[in-house]
């Protein structure tokens, strides 16, 4: 087992196959999307198995496929049918917009893809139209109803936005009354990519989040979060699915971070909030071996910071970060 310099175990490998994008959101990314990296800056398949082979090998069992949008890159399925043999690996799983989704449902099913990520901030396709600039809400809701078909357990994830999306809060969390969904809700992080500086405190905190949804469910209960879970968990008496919270701006999870993060140029990240502590394509393109790539990766994971607040005094950051989609949420 991978275990840090402060005790916590490192067994979750969240890996961003893409920068790009099909959706716009505004708090990702600018309207014109960002400075794409070019083919030969994204590590390229081959790069990305050998890596995840390796961490595997080390003691990650789970990894997450994320982005960018991940079926926005060509022959994604077959990278995943690859992943999901890999010798060791307990829990392969995605996070997608659900745009290009649907078509590929019964194939992840059939490679054992068990739970998916499904970000989705509005059930109102207007509104979806205005935080996403694009208009694909109803392909995003077909993908929505594919994977529950398919058994494949869903967990909704809502950016929560002042002025945006507050009143979808409510609406979200009726869907888990009929239907087997966690939806989470998410509290905005300052990774928009459009240079803004974010709004300081946030107006939309995890405690605000529950007070709204207390409004309309006062008899919500508080039930057992999972082991190294990012959200607190509740549960609406009589409802099929669950509520969970993700305080990722308040930070309030560091404690037992069990995670790191590949970006799509391959550099690794100790924490979402830190610049990067280690540039792996560089290592496999230099030529090498994997005795010496894993003697690198365990100095970075002798060397994490203890927490979100710490990564961002480090890299001295001015409150201005680059987008989430160039890092992989
Ligand atoms: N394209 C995929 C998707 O939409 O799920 C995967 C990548 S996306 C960057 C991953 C997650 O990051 C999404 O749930 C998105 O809502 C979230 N995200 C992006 N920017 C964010 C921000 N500024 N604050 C909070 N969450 C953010």
């Amino acid at each position: 087992m991978l275990i840090d310099n402060h005790g916590r175990p490192i067994n979750y490998l969240r890996l961003a196959v893409t920068d790009r994008c099909n959706l716009r959101c505004f708090y990702c990314m600018p309207e014109d999307g960002l400075n794409w990296l070019s083919r030969k800056e994204l590590m390229s398949y081959d790069e990305m198995l050998r890596i995840c082979g390796l961490l595997v090998n080390m003691g990650i069992q789970k990894i997450r496929i994320t982005g960018g949008e991940p079926f926005v890159r060509k022959d994604i399925m077959e990278f995943l049918t690859a992943l999901a043999g890999l010798n060791g690996l307990d829990e392969l799983t995605i996070t997608t917009n659900g745009v290009l989704t649907a078509p590929y449902v019964a194939q992840l099913k059939n490679i054992g893809v068990k739970s998916v990520n499904l970000s989705l901030d509005t059930l109102d396709a207007s509104r979806f139209f205005t935080i996403t600039r694009r208009d694909e809400f109803s392909a995003v809701m077909a993908t929505f109803y594919e994977l529950l078909k398919h058994g494949i357990e869903v967990k909704i994830n809502a950016v929560v936005m002042d002025g945006k999306n507050t009143q979808d809060i409510i609406p979200l969390v009726e869907l888990t009354k009929d239907l087997p969904v966690s939806v989470r809700f998410i509290e905005e992080m300052p990774f928009n990519g459009d240079g803004e500086i974010h709004e300081t405190p946030l107006s939309w905190d995890h405690i605000r989040i529950l007070e709204e949804i207390k409004s309309a469910y006062p008899s919500i209960l508080k039930i057992d979060d999972p082991a190294y879970s990012t959200a607190y968990n509740y549960h609406i008496p009589g409802h099929a699915g669950s509520v969970g919270i993700i305080a990722a701006y308040s930070r309030t999870f560091c404690g037992t971070c069990n995670r790191i993060r590949i970006t799509p140029q391959g550099t690794l990240k100790n924490c979402l909030y830190d610049d990067g502590v280690l540039n792996i394509k560089d290592l496999i393109r230099s030529g090498k071996n994997d005795d010496t790539i894993k003697d690198y990766l365990l100095n970075a994971f002798n060397n994490r910071v203890k927490d979100g607040w710490e990564a961002e005094r480090l890299v001295a950051h001015t409150g201005m970060h680059e987008s989430m989609a160039a890092i992989g949420g």
